[in-house]
Protein backbone atom coordinates (compact mmCIF):
# COMPACT_ATOMS: atom_id res chain seq x y z
CA UNK A 1 0.00 0.00 0.00
CA UNK A 2 1.25 3.40 -0.76
CA UNK A 3 -0.38 5.59 1.85
CA UNK A 4 -0.54 9.52 2.48
CA UNK A 5 -0.57 11.29 5.90
CA UNK A 6 -4.49 11.29 5.64
CA UNK A 7 -5.03 7.60 5.41
CA UNK A 8 -4.89 7.90 1.35
CA UNK A 9 -4.06 4.14 -1.06
CA UNK A 10 -2.80 5.06 -3.70
CA UNK A 11 -2.88 2.36 -6.08
CA UNK A 12 -3.65 4.38 -9.79
CA UNK A 13 -0.35 5.48 -11.46
CA UNK A 14 -0.47 8.02 -14.47
CA UNK A 15 2.24 8.10 -15.97
CA UNK A 16 3.02 11.08 -18.73
CA UNK A 17 5.46 9.41 -21.71
CA UNK A 18 6.09 12.68 -23.57
CA UNK A 19 5.90 16.68 -23.44
CA UNK A 20 5.17 16.89 -27.34
CA UNK A 21 1.93 17.10 -28.37
CA UNK A 22 0.48 17.44 -32.66
CA UNK A 23 -2.29 19.39 -31.27
CA UNK A 24 -2.31 22.69 -29.46
CA UNK A 25 -5.21 23.30 -26.93
CA UNK A 26 -4.73 26.65 -25.71
CA UNK A 27 -6.07 25.73 -22.11
CA UNK A 28 -3.20 23.45 -22.10
CA UNK A 29 0.24 24.55 -24.29
CA UNK A 30 0.88 28.27 -23.70
CA UNK A 31 1.24 30.07 -27.07
CA UNK A 32 4.56 30.34 -27.20
CA UNK A 33 4.66 26.87 -26.40
CA UNK A 34 7.10 24.88 -23.73
CA UNK A 35 10.93 24.45 -23.60
CA UNK A 36 11.49 21.02 -24.21
CA UNK A 37 13.48 18.77 -22.02
CA UNK A 38 16.62 17.32 -23.79
CA UNK A 39 15.95 13.59 -24.91
CA UNK A 40 18.45 12.30 -22.32
CA UNK A 41 16.97 13.69 -19.39
CA UNK A 42 13.82 11.84 -20.16
CA UNK A 43 12.55 8.36 -19.39
CA UNK A 44 13.45 5.84 -21.94
CA UNK A 45 10.98 2.55 -22.18
CA UNK A 46 12.78 0.62 -20.09
CA UNK A 47 13.21 3.09 -17.66
CA UNK A 48 9.52 3.67 -17.75
CA UNK A 49 9.02 -0.25 -17.41
CA UNK A 50 11.29 -0.52 -14.81
CA UNK A 51 9.96 2.57 -12.53
CA UNK A 52 6.19 1.36 -13.28
CA UNK A 53 7.33 -1.94 -11.96
CA UNK A 54 8.39 -0.84 -8.85
CA UNK A 55 4.72 1.28 -8.55
CA UNK A 56 3.14 -1.98 -9.17
CA UNK A 57 4.50 -3.94 -6.33
CA UNK A 58 4.37 -1.37 -4.28
CA UNK A 59 0.22 -1.55 -4.59
CA UNK A 60 -0.06 0.29 -7.72
CA UNK A 61 -2.82 -1.56 -9.69
CA UNK A 62 -4.37 0.93 -12.61
CA UNK A 63 -1.96 2.61 -14.95
CA UNK A 64 -2.83 5.36 -17.17
CA UNK A 65 -0.30 6.45 -20.19
CA UNK A 66 -0.75 10.54 -20.88
CA UNK A 67 1.48 13.02 -21.93
CA UNK A 68 1.37 15.32 -24.03
CA UNK A 69 -0.11 13.24 -26.88
CA UNK A 70 1.42 9.57 -25.31
CA UNK A 71 0.98 8.23 -29.17
CA UNK A 72 3.66 10.60 -31.07
CA UNK A 73 5.91 8.86 -28.60
CA UNK A 74 7.67 6.32 -31.33
CA UNK A 75 8.60 3.09 -28.94
CA UNK A 76 4.88 3.69 -27.96
CA UNK A 77 3.91 0.03 -29.25
CA UNK A 78 7.06 -1.25 -27.47
CA UNK A 79 6.44 0.93 -23.17
CA UNK A 80 2.66 -0.09 -24.08
CA UNK A 81 3.93 -3.99 -24.70
CA UNK A 82 6.00 -4.26 -21.83
CA UNK A 83 3.98 -2.85 -19.37
CA UNK A 84 0.99 -4.71 -20.07
CA UNK A 85 3.33 -7.85 -18.46
CA UNK A 86 2.88 -6.62 -15.50
CA UNK A 87 -0.38 -7.23 -13.39
CA UNK A 88 -2.38 -3.70 -13.77
CA UNK A 89 -5.12 -2.51 -16.07
CA UNK A 90 -4.09 -0.26 -18.64
CA UNK A 91 -5.84 2.95 -19.49
CA UNK A 92 -4.69 5.85 -22.05
CA UNK A 93 -5.20 9.40 -22.28
CA UNK A 94 -5.22 11.03 -25.95
CA UNK A 95 -6.37 13.55 -28.29
CA UNK A 96 -7.68 10.54 -30.72
CA UNK A 97 -5.75 11.82 -34.08
CA UNK A 98 -3.34 8.47 -33.90
CA UNK A 99 -5.80 6.13 -32.21
CA UNK A 100 -6.34 3.72 -35.57
CA UNK A 101 -2.96 3.43 -35.87
CA UNK A 102 -2.54 1.77 -32.79
CA UNK A 103 -6.10 -0.05 -32.06
CA UNK A 104 -4.23 -3.08 -32.96
CA UNK A 105 -1.75 -2.91 -29.93
CA UNK A 106 -4.56 -1.70 -27.97
CA UNK A 107 -5.90 -5.03 -28.57
CA UNK A 108 -3.74 -6.68 -27.86
CA UNK A 109 -2.30 -5.57 -24.78
CA UNK A 110 -5.69 -5.49 -23.33
CA UNK A 111 -5.84 -1.81 -22.72
CA UNK A 112 -9.54 -0.74 -23.14
CA UNK A 113 -10.56 2.38 -21.40
CA UNK A 114 -9.53 5.18 -23.51
CA UNK A 115 -10.16 9.06 -22.75
CA UNK A 116 -10.32 10.85 -25.88
CA UNK A 117 -10.59 15.26 -25.51
CA UNK A 118 -12.61 16.32 -28.08
CA UNK A 119 -13.72 19.98 -26.81
CA UNK A 120 -16.30 20.84 -29.63
CA UNK A 121 -18.57 19.08 -31.64
CA UNK A 122 -18.20 21.95 -34.18
CA UNK A 123 -14.99 21.73 -36.60
CA UNK A 124 -14.46 24.85 -36.92
CA UNK A 125 -14.73 25.74 -33.00
CA UNK A 126 -12.23 22.05 -32.58
CA UNK A 127 -9.73 23.81 -34.95
CA UNK A 128 -9.78 27.58 -33.21
CA UNK A 129 -9.37 25.35 -29.91
CA UNK A 130 -6.74 22.91 -30.88
CA UNK A 131 -5.20 24.86 -33.31
CA UNK A 132 -5.28 22.03 -35.61
CA UNK A 133 -7.62 20.88 -38.54
CA UNK A 134 -7.81 16.90 -37.13
CA UNK A 135 -11.55 16.99 -36.52
CA UNK A 136 -12.74 14.82 -39.15
CA UNK A 137 -9.93 12.31 -37.64
CA UNK A 138 -10.61 12.47 -34.15
CA UNK A 139 -14.13 12.18 -34.80
CA UNK A 140 -13.56 8.96 -36.80
CA UNK A 141 -11.43 7.55 -34.40
CA UNK A 142 -14.03 7.93 -32.10
CA UNK A 143 -16.81 6.49 -33.66
CA UNK A 144 -14.27 3.35 -34.51
CA UNK A 145 -13.48 2.96 -30.69
CA UNK A 146 -16.59 2.83 -29.72
CA UNK A 147 -17.71 0.53 -32.44
CA UNK A 148 -15.34 -1.68 -32.25
CA UNK A 149 -16.26 -2.20 -28.10
CA UNK A 150 -13.81 -0.12 -26.18
CA UNK A 151 -14.30 1.74 -22.51
CA UNK A 152 -14.55 5.64 -23.84
CA UNK A 153 -14.71 8.75 -22.13
CA UNK A 154 -14.95 11.86 -24.17
CA UNK A 155 -12.94 14.47 -22.04
CA UNK A 156 -14.41 18.21 -22.60
CA UNK A 157 -12.74 21.46 -21.42
CA UNK A 158 -15.84 23.94 -20.06
CA UNK A 159 -14.83 27.23 -21.43
CA UNK A 160 -17.34 30.10 -21.20
CA UNK A 161 -18.31 31.80 -24.07
CA UNK A 162 -16.57 29.46 -26.79
CA UNK A 163 -18.20 25.89 -26.04
CA UNK A 164 -20.41 26.30 -22.94
CA UNK A 165 -23.47 26.65 -25.44
CA UNK A 166 -22.61 22.92 -26.69
CA UNK A 167 -23.20 21.42 -22.99
CA UNK A 168 -26.98 20.05 -24.38
CA UNK A 169 -25.23 19.21 -27.87
CA UNK A 170 -22.55 16.68 -26.13
CA UNK A 171 -25.13 15.41 -23.25
CA UNK A 172 -27.20 14.43 -26.53
CA UNK A 173 -24.30 12.52 -28.02
CA UNK A 174 -24.48 9.94 -25.46
CA UNK A 175 -28.62 9.06 -26.35
CA UNK A 176 -27.62 6.82 -28.73
CA UNK A 177 -23.38 6.13 -28.11
CA UNK A 178 -22.59 4.18 -25.25
CA UNK A 179 -19.96 6.66 -24.27
CA UNK A 180 -19.26 8.22 -21.27
CA UNK A 181 -18.88 12.64 -21.84
CA UNK A 182 -16.78 14.17 -18.59
CA UNK A 183 -17.22 18.22 -18.22
CA UNK A 184 -13.87 19.47 -16.76
CA UNK A 185 -14.03 22.45 -15.26
CA UNK A 186 -10.92 25.02 -16.62
CA UNK A 187 -8.00 24.90 -14.77
CA UNK A 188 -4.86 27.00 -14.05
CA UNK A 189 -1.36 26.06 -15.03
CA UNK A 190 1.61 28.16 -15.66
CA UNK A 191 1.03 30.23 -18.87
CA UNK A 192 -2.79 29.26 -19.61
CA UNK A 193 -4.56 32.63 -18.76
CA UNK A 194 -6.60 31.13 -16.42
CA UNK A 195 -9.36 33.06 -15.00
CA UNK A 196 -12.25 32.28 -12.80
CA UNK A 197 -14.87 33.58 -15.12
CA UNK A 198 -13.98 31.57 -18.29
CA UNK A 199 -14.66 28.54 -16.30
CA UNK A 200 -18.42 27.04 -16.32
CA UNK A 201 -18.98 25.64 -12.65
CA UNK A 202 -20.75 22.14 -11.99
CA UNK A 203 -23.78 24.02 -10.75
CA UNK A 204 -24.29 26.17 -13.93
CA UNK A 205 -23.66 22.84 -15.88
CA UNK A 206 -26.46 20.87 -13.34
CA UNK A 207 -28.86 24.11 -14.06
CA UNK A 208 -28.39 23.98 -18.05
CA UNK A 209 -29.19 19.69 -17.57
CA UNK A 210 -31.86 20.23 -15.10
CA UNK A 211 -33.64 22.85 -17.37
CA UNK A 212 -33.42 21.02 -20.42
CA UNK A 213 -33.95 17.34 -19.55
CA UNK A 214 -36.08 17.85 -16.28
CA UNK A 215 -37.41 15.16 -14.50
CA UNK A 216 -35.34 12.33 -17.10
CA UNK A 217 -32.18 13.69 -15.36
CA UNK A 218 -31.05 11.04 -13.34
CA UNK A 219 -27.90 11.58 -10.85
CA UNK A 220 -25.69 7.73 -10.47
CA UNK A 221 -23.98 6.92 -7.27
CA UNK A 222 -20.45 7.54 -7.31
CA UNK A 223 -17.35 5.47 -6.58
CA UNK A 224 -15.07 6.68 -3.69
CA UNK A 225 -12.17 7.58 -5.98
CA UNK A 226 -14.31 8.81 -8.95
CA UNK A 227 -13.13 12.20 -10.06
CA UNK A 228 -16.28 13.31 -11.78
CA UNK A 229 -19.93 13.53 -10.18
CA UNK A 230 -22.06 11.33 -12.68
CA UNK A 231 -25.46 11.29 -14.39
CA UNK A 232 -27.32 9.99 -17.30
CA UNK A 233 -30.80 11.19 -19.29
CA UNK A 234 -33.33 8.13 -18.72
CA UNK A 235 -33.14 6.06 -21.81
CA UNK A 236 -30.08 7.15 -22.98
CA UNK A 237 -27.30 4.46 -24.11
CA UNK A 238 -24.47 6.55 -22.11
CA UNK A 239 -23.65 8.63 -19.17
CA UNK A 240 -21.97 12.03 -18.85
CA UNK A 241 -20.10 13.80 -15.56
CA UNK A 242 -18.47 16.97 -14.56
CA UNK A 243 -15.33 17.06 -12.98
CA UNK A 244 -15.30 19.71 -10.73
CA UNK A 245 -11.63 20.28 -9.47
CA UNK A 246 -12.30 24.01 -8.91
CA UNK A 247 -15.32 24.22 -7.20
CA UNK A 248 -15.89 21.40 -5.70
CA UNK A 249 -12.83 19.35 -5.26
CA UNK A 250 -12.96 15.30 -5.02
CA UNK A 251 -9.62 14.74 -2.98
CA UNK A 252 -10.53 12.84 -0.29
CA UNK A 253 -11.13 10.13 -2.07
CA UNK A 254 -7.62 10.70 -4.13
CA UNK A 255 -5.97 7.28 -5.20
CA UNK A 256 -3.43 9.15 -7.95
CA UNK A 257 0.10 9.48 -8.38
CA UNK A 258 2.36 11.08 -11.34
CA UNK A 259 5.12 10.37 -12.93
CA UNK A 260 6.54 13.08 -15.43
CA UNK A 261 8.37 12.50 -18.54
CA UNK A 262 11.68 13.25 -17.15
CA UNK A 263 10.37 11.06 -14.03
CA UNK A 264 9.59 13.07 -11.13
CA UNK A 265 6.89 11.68 -9.21
CA UNK A 266 4.33 14.33 -8.57
CA UNK A 267 1.76 13.61 -5.26
CA UNK A 268 -0.92 15.55 -6.48
CA UNK A 269 -1.60 17.38 -10.19
CA UNK A 270 -1.54 20.77 -8.70
CA UNK A 271 1.89 20.04 -6.80
CA UNK A 272 4.94 21.96 -7.77
CA UNK A 273 7.06 19.43 -4.92
CA UNK A 274 8.30 16.75 -7.70
CA UNK A 275 10.86 13.78 -6.02
CA UNK A 276 13.42 12.73 -9.15
CA UNK A 277 13.18 9.07 -9.57
CA UNK A 278 14.86 8.58 -12.75
CA UNK A 279 17.66 10.21 -11.43
CA UNK A 280 17.66 7.88 -8.63
CA UNK A 281 17.05 4.70 -11.17
CA UNK A 282 20.02 5.76 -12.77
CA UNK A 283 22.09 5.85 -10.27
CA UNK A 284 21.18 2.50 -9.18
CA UNK A 285 19.43 3.89 -5.62
CA UNK A 286 15.86 1.90 -4.51
CA UNK A 287 12.96 4.09 -5.29
CA UNK A 288 10.63 2.52 -2.86
CA UNK A 289 11.52 5.03 -0.10
CA UNK A 290 11.68 8.05 -2.24
CA UNK A 291 8.05 7.27 -2.98
CA UNK A 292 6.54 6.46 0.36
CA UNK A 293 8.16 10.24 1.53
CA UNK A 294 7.14 11.64 -2.11
CA UNK A 295 3.14 10.48 -1.05
CA UNK A 296 3.30 11.10 2.48
CA UNK A 297 4.09 14.55 2.27
CA UNK A 298 0.80 15.19 0.15
CA UNK A 299 -1.64 17.47 1.00
CA UNK A 300 -5.31 16.86 1.63
CA UNK A 301 -6.64 19.58 -0.65
CA UNK A 302 -5.18 20.35 -3.95
CA UNK A 303 -1.28 20.69 -2.73
CA UNK A 304 -2.48 23.10 0.06
CA UNK A 305 -4.76 25.19 -2.36
CA UNK A 306 -7.49 24.48 0.01
CA UNK A 307 -10.07 27.39 -0.52
CA UNK A 308 -11.09 29.39 -3.34
CA UNK A 309 -8.88 32.11 -2.20
CA UNK A 310 -5.80 30.09 -2.41
CA UNK A 311 -6.94 28.52 -5.46
CA UNK A 312 -7.31 31.58 -7.57
CA UNK A 313 -4.11 33.24 -5.73
CA UNK A 314 -1.71 33.47 -9.11
CA UNK A 315 1.05 33.45 -7.38
CA UNK A 316 0.57 29.52 -5.87
CA UNK A 317 -1.48 28.59 -8.78
CA UNK A 318 1.01 29.30 -11.64
CA UNK A 319 3.85 28.17 -9.81
CA UNK A 320 3.25 24.73 -11.43
CA UNK A 321 4.32 22.78 -14.70
CA UNK A 322 1.95 23.51 -17.45
CA UNK A 323 -0.31 20.80 -18.17
CA UNK A 324 1.43 19.62 -21.52
CA UNK A 325 4.27 19.06 -19.26
CA UNK A 326 2.45 17.39 -16.35
CA UNK A 327 0.63 14.98 -18.04
CA UNK A 328 -3.42 15.62 -17.25
N1 LIG B 1 -3.08 14.62 -25.07
C1 LIG B 1 -3.94 13.82 -24.30
C2 LIG B 1 -5.34 14.39 -24.26
O1 LIG B 1 -5.52 15.53 -24.70
O2 LIG B 1 -6.23 13.70 -23.79
C3 LIG B 1 -3.46 13.56 -22.90
C4 LIG B 1 -2.86 14.70 -22.12
S1 LIG B 1 -3.97 16.03 -21.71
C5 LIG B 1 -2.91 17.10 -20.79
C6 LIG B 1 -5.04 15.27 -20.50
C7 LIG B 1 -6.31 15.99 -20.20
O3 LIG B 1 -6.04 17.22 -19.55
C8 LIG B 1 -7.15 16.34 -21.42
O4 LIG B 1 -8.44 15.81 -21.28
C9 LIG B 1 -7.21 17.84 -21.39
O5 LIG B 1 -8.42 18.31 -21.89
C10 LIG B 1 -7.03 18.13 -19.92
N2 LIG B 1 -6.57 19.50 -19.66
C11 LIG B 1 -5.47 20.11 -20.16
N3 LIG B 1 -5.36 21.37 -19.70
C12 LIG B 1 -6.44 21.58 -18.87
C13 LIG B 1 -6.89 22.67 -18.10
N4 LIG B 1 -6.26 23.83 -18.06
N5 LIG B 1 -8.03 22.53 -17.38
C14 LIG B 1 -8.71 21.36 -17.40
N6 LIG B 1 -8.32 20.28 -18.11
C15 LIG B 1 -7.20 20.38 -18.85
FE1 LIG C 1 -2.05 18.08 -26.51
FE2 LIG C 1 -3.77 16.92 -24.88
FE3 LIG C 1 -2.66 19.25 -24.20
FE4 LIG C 1 -4.39 19.19 -26.19
S1 LIG C 1 -4.84 18.70 -24.05
S2 LIG C 1 -2.40 20.24 -26.22
S3 LIG C 1 -4.04 17.25 -27.08
S4 LIG C 1 -1.60 17.35 -24.46
FE1 LIG D 1 -5.82 14.25 -5.93
FE2 LIG D 1 -4.57 16.61 -6.05
FE3 LIG D 1 -6.49 16.00 -7.82
FE4 LIG D 1 -7.11 16.50 -5.25
S1 LIG D 1 -6.24 17.94 -6.74
S2 LIG D 1 -7.90 14.82 -6.52
S3 LIG D 1 -5.35 15.61 -4.20
S4 LIG D 1 -4.49 14.97 -7.59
Amino acid sequence: MILDKHNRNHNYLRISLTEKCNLRCEYCMPAEGIPLLPAAKLMQANEVFAIAKTFVEMGVNKIRLTGGEPLVRKDFNAILRSLATLPVELAISTNGVLVDKHLAVFKESGLQKINLSLDSLQPEKFAQITRRNDFKKVTENLELLLHQGFHVKINVVLMRGFNDDEIIDFINFTKTRNVAVRFIEFMPFDGNAWNREKMVPLAEILETAKTAFGENLIALKNHKNDTAKNFKIAGYAGTWGVISTVTSPFCSGCNRLRLTADGKIKNCLFSNQEMDLLSALRENKPLENLIKTAVWGKHAIRAGMDSPEKFQDESLNQDNRSMIAIGG
